[in-house]
């Protein structure tokens, strides 16, 4: 595509990061409008698979990111009750040979510290919330909330879940809310007196689960998530205050070191868990959706982050190899509507790495190598 194209790349999360990042190393001119005022430190973690960490490397930060996060030394499934190990697989040198990157776990406010750094000084603006979009020429022109305006000519919507641009692309259509609620808490390992853990556990119980691990390579932080069933999420906030005392009611019957765990909680909150039923319209015109925007997944598998860096890798090797936006479009549609449609029925069923599991086709994935596909 011709280099010249004015890119707006709405969002600023992992995939619009990504995204710009590659659109501006093949030299088209991109920016970033990002409606948050600044990048702050949120209080989750985040596990970034090897598909999703060797395209970091091709943007130069994956150094920076093992630095501030940790390489766990395995990955353990437990039974909620007994605790006996489901299924186990570790993380070496050999794995990351195989699968041709590391596992990563990374505090989401260190990463995104890191992942600013892919793009050029000055691409993204901050406090610029997208509101509105009108036809203008070929091109569009972008309404903000604090009032600014700018004409572009191809639009990327990776605004994630609540996503303005796939309003103009498919109309207003509120997330589904998966009948879950996410407890998560953050704290300091000291807390736990010298009880010790696993770097990255899940614990399976019949109609709930739970994840702790350690964010750091000090191992000085924790980070702990137990997913419960909910009818409904009745606060129209996305986060509300919550307790340790509820967190562990609500997993009472689980095994003693998970309680150990929970009990060495501080500040728990409470977060509804939405998705979208697949959908595999992804673009409109020049306006195209990646990442949660287009294709958000139940947490389930880990794996919505990966799934938008992806996404960055084949849709800018599509928008720099095709000259027709629409036809580029398409070409990253059918690259990616397959596998991400896999992880989508992974994460409903919440079945990843519960048992023995096939995990190659999933972590050797190379997105900036893969074989783009060609529309029928
Ligand atoms: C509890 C939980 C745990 C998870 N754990 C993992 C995990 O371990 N591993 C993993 O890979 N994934 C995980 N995910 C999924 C992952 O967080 C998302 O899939 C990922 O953040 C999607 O990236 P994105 O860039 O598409 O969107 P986002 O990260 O949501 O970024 C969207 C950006 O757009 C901005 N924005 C929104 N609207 C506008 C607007 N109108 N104008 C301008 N800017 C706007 C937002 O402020 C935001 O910065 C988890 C999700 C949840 C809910």
């Amino acid at each position: 595509m011709d280099r010249k194209t004015r890119i707006a790349v709405i969002g600023a999360g992992l995939g619009g990061l990504t995204v710009a990042g590659f659109l501006q190393r093949s030299g088209f001119a991109v920016n970033i409008y990002e409606q948050a005022p600044e990048f702050s430190r949120i209080g989750a973690g985040i596990i970034l698979s090897a598909n999703a960490t060797k395209v970091l490397r091709r943007l130069a930060v994956e150094r920076d990111l093992i630095a501030t996060g940790i390489k766990p030394n395995s990955y353990v499934s437990r039974a909620w009750d007994t605790g006996e190990t489901m299924y186990e697989i570790q993380f070496d040198a050999a794995s990351e040979q195989r699968f041709g990157g590391p596992y990563l776990n990374v505090h989401r406010g260190d990463l995104h510290n890191v992942l600013e750094r892919v793009v050029a000084p000055g691409t993204i603006s901050f406090d610029h919330r997208l509101i509105d979009v009108q036809k203008a020429g070929s091109g569009y022109r972008l309404t903000f909330g604090n009032g600014m305006m700018v004409d572009v000519d191809l639009i990327i919507g990776a605004d994630g879940i609540n996503s303005k641009v796939r309003e103009f692309i498919l109309g207003v259509e509120p997330p589904r809310f998966a009948g879950a609620v996410a407890y998560r808490a953050i704290f300091p390992s000291e807390r736990l007196r010298g009880f010790e853990i696993a770097d990255c556990t899940k614990w399976w119980g019949p109609d709930r689960h739970a994840l702790p691990y350690y964010m750091t390579s000090r191992r000085d932080e924790i980070y702990v998530i137990g997913v419960v069933p909910a009818a409904r999420w009745e606060s129209d906030k996305p986060v509300l205050p919550s307790s340790r005392k509820a967190f562990r009611e609500a997993f009472v019957d689980f095994h003693a070191d998970f309680h150990r765990v929970i009990d060495a909680a501080g500040d728990v909150t409470l977060w509804p868990i939405y998705d979208r039923p697949r959908n595999d319209c992804w673009s409109g015109g020049r306006m195209v959706l990646m990442g949660d925007a287009c294709h958000p997944v139940r947490p389930y598998m880990a794996a919505g982050g990966a799934m938008a860096i992806e996404d960055g890798a084949i849709l800018s090797r599509c928008l720099e190899t095709i000259d027709d936006p629409a036809e580029a479009f398409r070409w990253y549609e059918v690259t990616r509507i397959e596998r991400v449609g896999e992880v989508q029925r992974i994460s409903i069923e919440n079945s990843w790495m519960r048992g023995p599991t096939e995990t190659d086709w999933f972590y050797c994935y190379d997105p900036c190598l893969a074989p783009l596909t060609q529309p029928a």
